[in-house]
């Protein structure tokens, strides 16, 4: 086998990427291909003899061309998902080629420092307080699982219990308080970190999700040990956000008549969050920056490739004896560059910041606001469109990036098949993508308007495929 020139090699796969980015707007989103198709086709054992790079290129294209969904197409709006910025593909793909482990400072001075910029570039758009410290996972989960390993610490060192060196046996039993529209990655945050789900109190919450805060203050008035409250920044449904001025009040109360770091207040803003960045999006997220930990994806909503999610804590010591290791063969703390690996469950890792650094430095923070902004016009357009159409109707306040849509069958009853239906009419048609839901007890179709690429024609080509696949079936 001879090693193919690595300039044919490299340029042949940017000549295919950028077809396939030149093709997006043109191909139907769903995948040509279901996952069972593909398997039929793809599956066996690896073959004795390995290919050429080149070939393998080609045959790697071939194979998964066709069960590939166009998620950067900008009339994807399944789950939350987010398109990919060209900045950030080639960031990207140097990322690659640099192949930095960028645990360490030391091994890697540049994407070490980068990180450290690119995260405080966050925490500047997010407004949050000054000497926050983070890290870049993987996505919003584990961003979530960072800060609740650091919330974990904190309410248990308050309790008099090392986490760290006894684990839970022992503990004083942590109260779990969140709103009953949690995102459920938290939960199983709470399963990974040995809390469980068992004794997670469930707040009511409101038709938009909002978690009721005077129910919360009824509860924590009953907290007499360690608890974390979670609050969410943007439900993947509505896109509501929890009211954190209010939970944020309880908090502080509680906080009044227990030993300091006893409660934790975090908040799973995966996309909500970037909401902070605009004036005219901001009072919805009002308060967050009173919470002592934050988990966000980048690669939700300000576009970047996956993967990038960002945990971010207010307490470095606490984040530190957490998450940090210690270990004689690895390089020391530096005290001007912090070592990534003291702030992720990772050791050694991908290096995000790259991506994160350019698309953030591409953007300014003018054009995360403008993007941000544009997403949510865009969510106004589908919904005051889609009101029109006869057996239509939108749950959901929309004051985000969320619309969420009732579509009643046509004897006008709820009818979570006839949601199922439309939804598959729509990926068989090819002009657009969204994603169902059951919200508080009624089928309902999700429109997320994550993706820089979206503009006004796209939603309006929508909007006719969705009045078109209902009115079809209705027919
Ligand atoms: C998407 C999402 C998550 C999980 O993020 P991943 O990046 O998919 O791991 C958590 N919370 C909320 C509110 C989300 O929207």
């Amino acid at each position: 086998m001879t090693p193919p020139d690595t300039r044919d090699l490299l340029l042949r796969a940017a000549e295919l990427a950028q077809r396939y980015l030149q093709d997006l707007p043109a191909r139907p989103v769903a995948a040509r291909a279901g996952a069972a198709e593909l398997l039929a086709r793809l599956e066996g054992a690896l073959p004795e003899e390995g290919l050429p790079a080149d070939r393998v290129i080609e045959e790697l294209v071939a194979s998964a061309d066709p069960g590939l969904t166009a998620m950067g197409s900008g009339r994807f709006f399944g789950w939350v998902i987010g398109g990919a910025l060209p900045v950030g593909i080639a960031a990207d793909w140097l990322t690659s080629t640099w192949d930095q482990n960028a645990g360490s400072a030391e091994a890697t001075p540049a994407a070490a420092v980068l990180e450290q910029v690119a995260l405080g570039w966050v925490a500047q758009l997010l407004d949050l307080p000054p000497g926050c410290v983070g890290g870049l996972v993987t996505g919003g989960q584990m961003a979530n699982t960072v800060c609740l390993t650091v919330a974990r610490h904190r309410v248990l060192a308050a309790a008099g219990h090392d986490v760290e060196q006894d684990g839970l046996a022992g503990a004083p039993a942590v109260e779990l308080l969140m709103g009953a529209e949690q995102h459920d990655t938290v939960l199983r945050s709470m399963r990974l970190l040995g809390l469980g789900t068992r004794r997670i109190r469930h707040v009511p919450v409101d038709r938009q999700g909002r978690m009721r805060a005077a129910e919360l203050a009824a509860v924590l008035r009953r907290v007499h040990g360690p608890a974390i409250v979670c609050a969410q920044a943007g439900n993947v449904n509505t896109g509501a956000f929890d009211p954190l001025e209010e939970i944020a009040d309880a908090v502080d109360t509680a906080r009044s008549r227990l030993p300091e770091g006893s409660v934790w207040l975090h908040v799973d803003g995966a996309f909500g969050l970037w909401a902070r960045t605009s004036p005219a999006l901001r009072a919805q997220a009002a308060g967050a920056e009173r919470a002592d930990s934050w988990a966000t994806d980048a690669h939700k909503w300000l576009n970047t490739p996956y993967d990038c999610g960002v945990a971010i804590t207010a307490h470095p010591e606490a984040h530190r004896r957490a998450l940090g290791i210690h270990a004689a063969y690895l390089p020391t703390q530096d005290p001007v560059v912090r070592a990534p690996f003291d702030y992720t469950p990772e050791l050694s890792r991908r290096a995000r910041s790259f991506v994160l650094w350019a698309t953030l430095r591409h953007l300014g923070a003018a054009g995360v606001r403008a993007m941000i902004e544009r997403c949510c016009a865009h969510a106004r357009r589908f919904a005051l469109a889609l009101a029109d159409v006869p057996g239509l109707e939108i749950l959901n306040d929309v004051t985000l990036n969320q619309v969420l849509v009732r579509l009643r069958d046509p004897a006008g009853h709820d009818d979570a098949a006839h949601v199922r239906a439309v939804i598959a009419a729509l990926w068989a048609d090819g002009t657009c993508l969204t994603s169902g839901t059951t919200w508080q007890g009624v089928p309902a179709m999700r429109i997320s308007v994550s993706n820089w690429a979206t503009d006004e024609s796209d939603v309006d080509r929508s909007v006719a495929a969705i009045a078109a696949a209902h009115l079809g079936r209705a027919r």
